[in-house]
């Protein structure tokens, strides 16, 4: 996949990967209405992490995301 940098243009975008083919980047949530804020172990959602290596900017793509 070629995909050209949103932030700066270039054509220098890379999937970032795991250190392991078997596991994924994921987004998690956390519950800020609690001190310390809460982290939600099972919830997340599978994402790819690409990046620039031009401009260094990070950015996710996630295949499962489908309109209601
Ligand atoms: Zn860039």
């Amino acid at each position: 996949m070629n995909i050209k940098c949103n932030f700066c243009g270039n054509n220098t975008v890379g999937k970032v990967h795991t250190t392991n083919g078997a596991t994924s980047y994921v987004l998690t949530q956390v519950d800020t209405s609690k001190t310390p804020a809460e982290f939600l172990a099972t919830s997340g959602l599978p994402v790819d992490v690409y990046g620039c290596t031009n401009c260094k900017a990070v950015f996710l793509r996630c295949d499962s995301l489908r309109n209601n």
